[in-house]
């Protein structure tokens, strides 16, 4: 943690993601979270994405070789409290990543399986699966995945709360210490479950109606980092995290076109 001359502590924080140049998702919303989390916001860049809320226009991999120099230009500089691991697109960005996990070994790795943007455009290469499965998940101490990256990840359909609980087991069978399943594709209330290895926790809000969503997931996932990092239990960093993301999505922001930010210091 970082000593600012009035003593006061901070935590340090990194994404590991990728851009989102109109400012809603990836890096952006992970820094704008840790940002009201209150800790020290840093950030690894995995691929350029030119989107905006309406669509991706075209996506960029950062090659992995920077990506390995970023991870390192971080850890032997500055202690690193917590990370949230985001979008990777392809198979060498994963094995680097998961490489220096292992060489740092960072605690609270709380990793977001991005597939796929809500527009229907993949973020990772769907050949980059097994890999996610086998280099990115036993190197999780939580992972967020939302209905669809469950059922790719198990292979199996999802369409009630005893499923999410069947596939949030068989994910943590895959290595992950937690597992969170977020409900929010299914109809009704958004019902998540987290899995800690014994026991589940259910957490559940009222749907809100709205469009402005883009970025959800990314920012649950650094909220769930950056509480971590403050010190909180998982279940109390979960919690908190949604209550955030919600009201986040409740002060959303009407800006472009498309499904509009959420609103992350409201
Ligand atoms: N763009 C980037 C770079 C992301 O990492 C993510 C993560 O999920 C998204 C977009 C997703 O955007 P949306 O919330 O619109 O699905």
């Amino acid at each position: 943690a970082a000593l600012f001359e009035g003593g006061i502590a901070i935590k340090n924080v990194l994404t590991i993601a990728g851009s989102d140049c109109s400012g809603g998702a990836g890096i952006q919303a992970d820094l704008k979270t840790f940002a009201a989390h209150g800790v020290y916001g840093m950030s690894v860049i995995i691929s350029v994405v030119a989107e905006n809320t309406c669509r991706v226009i075209s996506v960029e991999d950062v090659a992995p070789g920077i990506i390995a120099d970023q991870i390192d230009a971080v850890f032997e500089d500055i202690p690193v409290d917590g990370v949230k691991i985001g979008m990777l697109s392809n198979k060498e960005q994963m094995k680097t990543v998961a490489g220096k996990l292992l060489q740092y070994r960072p605690r609270g790795v709380v990793l977001d399986p991005v597939m796929v943007a809500k527009g229907g455009c993949a973020l990772m290469q769907p050949e980059a699966l097994e890999t996610l499965k086998k280099e990115m998940l036993p190197r999780a101490f939580l992972i967020t995945p939302n209905i669809p990256e469950a059922e790719a990840l198990t292979g199996r359909k999802i369409e009630t709360e005893e499923e999410m609980k069947r596939a949030a087991v068989l994910l943590s069978e895959m290595g992950p210490w937690n597992v969170l399943i977020k409900g929010g594709h299914l109809s009704g209330d958004a019902v998540d479950i987290l899995y800690d290895g014994g026991d589940f926790h259910t957490f559940i809000t009222r749907r809100i109606p709205t469009k402005n969503t883009h970025g959800t997931g990314c920012t649950l996932s650094s909220a769930i980092a950056a509480n971590l990092a403050n010190g909180m239990g998982t279940v109390e960093a979960v919690k908190a995290a949604k209550e955030y993301v919600t009201t986040a999505i409740r002060h959303a922001l009407p800006i472009g076109k498309g499904n509009g930010p959420t609103n992350h210091f409201y």
